[in-house]
């Protein structure tokens, strides 16, 4: 019997977790599921027929998934898993991770024979609630195809490159998401500030060439209600577009307005929380103009 593990049950890795069951009961597998609050994990076992399991049990499982905020909250992981690891094992790590991180730890981990793929995600809670995230995976073409069966929670998987490419990709999306995020933000504020109806304003720029994820989605359902449910913390949108620009500087590349939104970001996440929804970045261009975006 094949069994996957999946450790960080959070927004994502919950209902990430669940489709990993719903994918095993009907090919006879078993998902066990550890977290560091381990009520959560006992909760998950309940709910979608999981195993809460020791990190000892889960180091037995044929594919380890990690899905915690930052690679040094999986680094610390791999330190208390280490021991107990053995050869053959896959570990897919689903983190929106720092690609020199991946490169060490599949070198740490390779010295106990287990692989390891970066596999960052993307679509939202909503989209590993439906199972149709898209996977972006780093690593050897062998063993991506050997994993590609195994990602139950994935609509999309797309091998992008080599150790730490999955992870850079990922961190240039969401460098785009919070860079059309805060410029759709700054004209609404000036248009709203200038007497204009917001909704009539996005109804033409989502017909038009100006519209992105942010004016179609985000802005419409999360910032013109004030309802900025939090789904996807702006700390964590701070962290992806940080590691955005180590993949700028790491190749010596030049770029401005990433570099930039970076640095709001992190105003965002130090001035307005950095549990607040990511679409709350938006309080600070609203602070900026004494303009509320509605
Ligand atoms: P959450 O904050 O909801 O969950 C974090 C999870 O990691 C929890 O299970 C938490 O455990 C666990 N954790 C945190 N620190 C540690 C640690 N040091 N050791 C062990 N476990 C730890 O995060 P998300 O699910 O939102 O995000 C997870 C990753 O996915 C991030 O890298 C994020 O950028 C990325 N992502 C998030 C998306 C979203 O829409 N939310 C979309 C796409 C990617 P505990 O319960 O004990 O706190």
């Amino acid at each position: 019997m094949k069994t996957a593990a999946f450790l960080g049950l959070g927004a994502m890795g919950g209902p990430m977790a669940a489709a990993l069951a719903r994918h095993a009961a009907e090919t006879g597998g078993q998902v066990l599921v550890w977290n560091r609050t381990f009520e959560k994990a006992q909760a998950h076992a309940a709910e979608y027929g999981t195993q809460a399991a020791t990190l000892e049990q889960v180091a037995q499982a044929n594919v380890i998934f990690t899905c915690l905020p930052i690679s040094a909250d999986v680094d610390e992981v791999i330190g208390q898993l280490e021991k107990h690891l053995r050869p053959g094992t896959l570990w897919v790590d689903c983190t929106s991770g720092h690609p020199d991180a991946a490169r060490v730890q599949r070198a740490r981990l390779l010295e106990r024979g287990v692989k390891f793929l970066d596999a960052p995600v993307s679509g939202g809670v909503n989209g590993a609630k439906a199972a149709a995230l898209t996977v972006m995976l780093g690593g050897p073409a062998d063993e991506v195809e050997a994993v590609r069966g195994e990602l139950a929670f994935a609509g999309k998987v797309v091998h992008v490159g080599d150790t730490g490419a999955g992870f850079a990709v990922k961190a240039i999306n969401n460098a785009l998401l919070a860079v059309n995020l805060w410029a759709a933000g700054e004209g609404l504020a000036a248009l709203a500030k200038g007497g204009v109806d917001l909704s009539a304003a996005l109804d033409v720029i989502n017909a038009s060439s100006g519209r992105s994820n942010a004016t179609e989605n985000l802005i419409p359902a999360r910032v013109l209600t004030r309802a900025f449910p939090p789904t996807f913390g702006l700390g964590l949108l701070a962290k992806d577009t940080g590691i955005a620009l180590d993949v700028v500087n790491n190749v010596k590349g030049s770029a401005p307005v990433l570099a930039q939104v970076n640095a709001l970001c992190r105003a965002a996440t130090q001035m307005i929380g950095p549990h607040e929804d990511h679409t709350a970045l938006l309080k600070l261009v609203e602070q900026m103009n004494g303009q509320e975006i509605k």
